[in-house]
């Protein structure tokens, strides 16, 4: 009869690779410099809170908003997530193209410029940007060319954009730039 072996993981043994007594240390660690400000670089640096379904009111309502310091958590014992990001400001873009109709998301400050380049093969297609912030915008691009749609908000916090290419003819290819700030 074999002789069942029972395996005892003590203080020093691996668990998933980490020595025992250091598996879930690690969030406790990082708190330390969660106070820094980071001067030297650009970085900008946030904080997002993300309540458990379960969490009180409180918890729930520091939900979705961008924190500019780490939050105090509303009671003790609270569980919720509390995450750091971080981001460099700047100009981003996304490149592009449509035939039809495509809506493009991001994330970003009040100021979008596009660019629209008709690629072919209709000579003066009409185009329209719908965007969910700043209203609609309706042009005639010529064959070759580009134009410049700017669309605009007053704010000084990020925003989702959903911006709605539609291209009114056949077998038409526009291309787009879209630049914004974050
Ligand atoms: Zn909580």
């Amino acid at each position: 009869m074999a002789q069942k072996s029972v395996q005892h993981i003590g203080d020093d043994q691996l668990v998933y690779g980490l020595p025992k007594r250091m598996v879930g240390v690690v969030t406790a660690t990082e708190k330390s410099h969660s106070n820094k400000k980071l001067s030297s670089s650009e970085k900008v640096v946030f904080w997002t809170v993300h309540p458990k379904p379960k969490a009180c009111d409180a918890c729930k309502g520091m939900e979705g908003i961008k924190f500019e310091e780490e939050p105090e958590r509303p009671h003790p014992n609270c569980k919720c997530e509390i995450k750091k990001h971080e981001y460099k400001p700047g100009t981003r873009t996304i490149v592009g193209t449509v035939s039809g109709s495509k809506n493009v998301s991001f994330a970003g400050l009040g100021y979008v410029d596009i660019e629209l380049s008709n690629i072919g093969v209709a000579l003066l297609p009409g185009v329209r940007i719908t965007s969910n912030l700043a209203g609609i915008q309706e042009r005639h691009i010529p064959l070759g060319s580009s134009q410049v749609f700017d669309f605009n908000i007053l704010t000084d916090t990020h925003v989702k954009w959903d911006i709605w290419f539609e291209v009114f003819a056949e077998n038409t290819t526009i291309k787009y730039i879209i630049s914004y700030k974050m």
